[in-house]
Parts: structure tokens; C-alpha cells; sequence
């Protein structure tokens, strides 16, 4: 289950192009992105040390449980459970010593984690799935999990029980799906979604976009990934250079849930994939602690649109077991929007939505249940 979603170093290592050399561009040079994958942190207590905290001092953060000794081993079990993953560019931005800190609370195991309820496959991908990595629930767009692998591990993400291992990463596993696309003609549109799709080498997702691209009846190709924020260095020459030529139009939609998230060199990222022609999209996770609060989403949504990113969706947390601590009540939920609403142009207020398995589209929510 774990192994499924956890950063595969060799898959990204595998896909490298042998000729791995810099372009001359600055920070963002062929291979170095690989490099901040490996780099990353990957333990609580590596990434409690990075923030100046003490283990047992953030264990306040954890407020369901109060025994220590509980409490840690708890965590642990969250921590074997879904290993702990973030990069350096990301922990950076974190504040030092502050265990409430909206990006450490994104990415940190804790004991919280133990709590009973919630399900393991909320969003029913498995029903969905109509051959290995090709999953289709709406119209006219299909899903392809173009890779098992993320550049973090966010606590609250409903895929941290799903069967990823089996999801191809090559053009020659992708195979089948673009053969079943190429004949489906009612489909427009392909997500190239994951874990996240630019944890594949751009030779790799070079070869498949032109597989899509000599697809007449696919319009639109999104890609739905948090790279360009976690790693702002994945948006190299040559992932600029494949947007560039993609016939099809590229729609990117980021993932950033907090305005901390988004330092220079993110805002750097974003300019360039416009300047390649993407448009730009955000879609949000609402989470208790981290943006529940009216001038938090405000200063995210300000933020986003003065770097060109329009909000799309703000999504209620999948009752995924293991995040029921970030949930937000409706209700709340509610407020918060209409709160958005009275304070920001229309354009940068998100839809608020919740995905339940089996409806013909993502669900708005209009009123509390
Ligand atoms: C969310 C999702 C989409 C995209 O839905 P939009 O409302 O168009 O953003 C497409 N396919 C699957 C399987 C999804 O989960
Ligand atoms: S939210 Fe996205 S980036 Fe984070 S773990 Fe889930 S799939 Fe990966």
C-alpha cells in the first residue's frame, strides 16, 4: 500500500535521459530536480530537526491524544504507514521552530493519524478504472495515472491507500490506454494525473504527448501536478520545451493550499509555464488549521491570480481513514466561501466541491448537509 505511492528514486533515475547535461539556465538544469528528490526528507524526526523542533514539543499539535508515550508510537504507525516525503525547496519555506506551521502540518506524520474513521478508497478509483492507469468518471475526460510516484507526501491525500504500483510509467505500459483513447472519440480530453505526472523524465512525457497529439479529437491535455511548487526546478527547459510544442492545449492545474507555499522561485515557475502557453488552474484542499480561515484562502486566492493562476476548485477532504483530522464542517465550509466571495472579484473565488463516488461530475456544495 505504502510502497505504492512512496517516491520510487529508481523510476525517476531509470527515465533520465543518458546525455544528462545543463542547459546553462540557472538553477533550472537538466537533472537537478532528480537531485532534490533525492535530497529530500524522508522521516518525521529528520523533518522535526530541519524545523528546529523537538519531537516530543510537536507532539501538541496531536490534539486527540495526550499520553506521550501513546502519542509516539502512534506516530510512528502513521509514519510506517505512509512514509514521510518532502523536499528541501519545500521545508524551506516552512517557519522555524513553530509546530503549526500550515506547511509542516501538510506534510508532517502524526498521531492524529490513528483515528479510526474514514474510508481507504473514498472517491471510488477502483470502480472507475477501466484498464491498468486509465480511469474515466466524467465525460468527454479521461484520467491517466501517468505515474504511481509523488515529489510529497501530503498527510490528507485520499491516494495514500491506493494501489499504485500498478499504474505504468513508460510509454510502452501506456500502451493499451492510448489505444483505447485513440478509438474513443468521445473523449477530448486527457489528465495526465498520478501520484504526479512529472515525476516522469520529459523524454518519457515527450513521447506520450505526441502519441496524443496525433490524436485529432483530443483537444485539451491538463496535468494535474504540485511539482512546480514543491520543486520549483522541475519546470525545466525541457518540460517548457514539450508544452511549447504540444498541439493540443495544455492546461496546467496546480496544487498550493496555502500563500507560504508560493515563494520566488515558484512565482518564477508559474511565469514560465505561462510564457510556454499553459493555462494556469489551482485547485485547493481544504484543511482544518492549515486554511480555514477566511483571510487565508483570501491571500492564496490574491496571490494566485496576480501570477495569473485562476482558482478552480476548493475541495472538501475526501473522508479518506488516516486525515480525518483535517476536515472542515460545511457549514464552515460555507461561510469561508461567502466570506471569499464579499471580499475578491468572482474570477478568484473557487468552486467549492466534494467529490462522491458514482455522481456524473464533481459536486458543489450549495448547503450544509
Ligand atoms: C476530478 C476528476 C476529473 C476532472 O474533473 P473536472 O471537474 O473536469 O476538473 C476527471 N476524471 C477523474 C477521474 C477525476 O477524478
Ligand atoms: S495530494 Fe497530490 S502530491 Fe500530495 S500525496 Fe496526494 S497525489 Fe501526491
Amino acid at each position: 500500500m505504502e510502497e505504492s505511492l512512496a517516491t520510487n528514486i529508481d523510476l525517476v533515475e531509470g527515465t533520465l535521459p543518458s546525455n544528462s547535461v545543463g542547459l546553462g539556465s540557472g538553477p533550472t538544469t537538466l537533472g537537478s530536480w532528480q537531485a532534490s528528490i533525492k535530497a529530500a526528507i524522508r522521516t518525521r524526526a529528520g523533518l522535526l530537526q530541519a524545523v528546529g523542533l523537538a519531537e516530543t514539543f510537536a507532539e501538541t499539535i496531536d490534539v486527540a491524544t495526550t499520553d506521550s508515550a501513546t502519542t509516539d508510537s502512534a506516530a510512528s504507525a502513521a509514519e510506517a504507514e505512509f512514509s514521510v516525503f518532502a523536499p528541501l525547496e519545500y521545508v524551506a519555506r516552512m517557519r522555524q521552530g513553530d509546530p503549526m506551521d500550515p506547511l509542516l502540518l501538510q506534510v508532517l506524520a502524526t498521531a492524529a493519524e490513528s483515528q479510526p474513521d474514514g474510508v481507504l478508497d473514498p472517491v471510488g478509483d477502483q470502480s472507475a478504472t477501466i484498464l491498468p492507469g486509465l480511469l474515466q468518471k466524467y465525460q468527454r475526460r479521461a484520467l491517466l495515472v501517468a505515474s504511481g510516484a509523488c515529489a510529497i507526501h501530503c498527510r490528507y491525500c485520499f491516494r495514500r491507500h491506493f494501489p499504485y504500483a500498478s499504474a505504468p510509467s513508460s510509454l510502452k505500459g501506456w500502451m493499451p490506454a492510448i489505444d483505447y483513447l485513440r478509438r474513443d472519440q468521445t473523449i477530448d480530453e486527457i489528465i495526465l494525473s498520478g501520484g504526479d505526472p512529472l515525476m516522469v523524465a520529459d523524454v518519457t512525457l515527450e513521447e506520450l504527448v505526441n502519441q496524443i497529439n496525433a490524436m485529432p479529437h483530443i483537444k485539451r491535455v491538463r496535468i494535474h501536478t504540485r511539482l512546480p511548487v514543491v520543486i520549483p526546478s522541475r519546470v525545466c527547459q525541457e518540460l517548457l520545451a514539450w508544452i511549447g510544442r504540444c498541439r493540443a492545449r495544455v492546461y496546467v492545474v496546480l496544487h498550493i493550499n496555502h500563500a507560504a507555499e508560493i515563494d520566488d522561485a515558484v512565482v518564477r515557475s508559474l511565469d514560465l509555464l505561462h510564457a510556454a502557453g499553459a493555462v494556469l488552474l489551482n485547485q485547493s484542499v481544504l484543511l482544518k488549521q492549515i486554511n480555514d480561515q477566511a483571510d487565508q484562502l483570501c491571500e492564496l486566492s490574491l496571490k494566485l491570480v496576480d501570477h495569473r493562476v485562476l482558482p478552480y476548485y476548493l475541495h472538501q477532504l475526501d473522508p479518506v481513514r488516516g486525515a480525518m483530522h483535517f476536515r472542515v464542517e460545511d457549514q464552515r465550509a460555507l461561510e469561508l466561501i461567502q466570506q471569499m466571495r464579499s471580499r475578491l472579484p468572482g474570477y478568484a473565488v473557487p468552486q467549492l466541491v466534494r467529490e462522491i463516488a458514482g455522481m456524473p461530475n464533481k459536486s458543489p456544495i450549495t448547503q450544509a448537509l
